[in-house]
């Protein structure tokens, strides 16, 4: 089945006793047992409920893995991942990497005893370098946000097999539709589908999916055991906005394509970021691995005041944090999703405070190219 008939095919196709084309949504906290201790496959819903898990086959579907899990939040799907660390235990992760995704490492989990060091996973050498004896798993993102960052994952891979670390990858910006990888080697991949997969801003939710059924059957036994799980009425809302993901998708990338094509023809631009440009450094890792560079972009005005007047001048471009709904956003990193970062350590790794990034939607990206430019304007 290739992907986009199996975002319609893929997980379970609605309801086998009703022939309702849609999955039910099972609103439901438990279920009658026939005896004790005998039951039909359901005995309580933060366990298992047929909604959610309807949701979690179809990621595993799409992912390529044999099981997968959904929980409230992008970040209760990391958290539930970071528990399978022990006290002692070090993690090698992504210096971009999403700002709630640090702070719940620098913030919850290393006072727990789990310690992780931030380095750049775009060059596999500063990742092997900062490998440690106690070094138990290697996180990272790709691209990564807001500076569209490419890591290679198949390198990923090699250095954690060699070693036998875990490949922990949030595919977040690519979704499955582009990039799948476990299919590269990793052995967790975990989204917030608060973005692209939900698509249309009106659910939080994560998702995990992975190959191997024993990390399958430790990740069941955290999500049931910590609870974060997803509820049905979310679930069914999410598998709605995934149905359409491959046309969103689709739509996504043409016109940030041609937004990139038109920030980089423009004098009054200093520098965009932006993967399916031939000239980003990791346009050849990014081809090599992903069938698509997304609908994300970042590119630099020059200074912080003239970002902030770009910004209160765009009608399309909703000003907000987020990203990969079908209304296009627009924000400045330094200032929002990035401004816990002390300044010095934010202009080290490049995060300027004239550096814009914006989510395209699927406006009429003439309308999309028209509004930028008055706004730059
Ligand atoms: C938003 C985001 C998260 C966190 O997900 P929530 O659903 O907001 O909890 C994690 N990783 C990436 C890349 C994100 O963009």
């Amino acid at each position: 089945m290739r992907i986009d008939t199996k975002l319609i095919h893929g997980g379970v196709f609605g309801d086998e006793r009703t022939g309702a084309v849609s999955v039910p949504i099972y609103q439901v906290s438990t279920y009658k047992q026939d005896a004790i201790g005998k039951h039909r496959g359901y005995e309580y819903s933060r366990t298992g409920n047929p909604t959610r898990e309807a949701l979690e086959k179809l990621i595993a579907d799409l992912e390529n893995g044999t099981r997968g899990f959904a929980f409230s939040s992008g970040m209760a799907a990391i958290s539930t991942i970071l528990s399978l660390f022990d006290q002692g235990d070090h993690l090698v992760v992504g210096d971009d990497i999403y700002g709630g995704t640090y702070r719940v490492m620098s913030g919850v989990f290393n006072r727990l005893g789990i310690q992780s060091t931030f380095v750049d996973t775009s060059d596999p050498e500063e990742v092997v370098a900062a490998i440690r004896p106690d070094t138990k798993a290697i996180y990272m993102e790709t691209p990564s946000n807001p500076l569209l960052k490419v890591t290679d994952i198949r390198k990923m891979s090699e250095i954690s097999r060699d070693r036998g670390l875990l490949l922990i990858v949030d595919n977040t910006f690519l979704t499955p539709y582009w990039q799948n990888p476990l299919d590269l080697g990793a052995d967790i991949v975990v989204h917030s589908a608060t973005k692209y997969l939900g698509g249309h801003s009106d659910v939080v939710a994560g998702l995990i999916a992975v190959k191997d059924e024993e990390m399958g059957e430790r990740l069941h036994f955290l999500q049931n055991s910590i609870g974060g799980v997803l509820p049905p009425h979310d679930s069914w809302l999410l598998m709605r906005g995934m149905k359409t993901l491959g046309l969103r998708m689709r739509q996504h990338e043409a016109s940030t394509r041609r937004l990139a094509d038109w920030l980089q023809s423009r004098s009054d631009i200093e520098t965009i970021h932006y993967p399916g440009l031939k000239d980003h450094p990791g346009h050849g890792v990014a081809s090599s691995q992903a069938r698509g560079y997304g609908g994300m972009l970042s590119f630099d005005v020059g200074s912080g005041k003239r970002a902030e007047t770009v910004l209160s001048r765009t009608r399309y471009f909703t000003l907000a944090e987020s990203l990969g709904a079908v209304e296009s956003l627009i924000s400045v990193p330094a200032r929002m999703t990035h401004a816990s970062i002390p300044p010095e350590r934010r202009r080290e790794i490049g995060i300027t405070d004239g550096l814009i990034r914006v989510s395209i939607g699927v406006e009429d990206v003439e309308d999309l190219m028209e509004d930028l430019e008055q706004a730059l304007r």
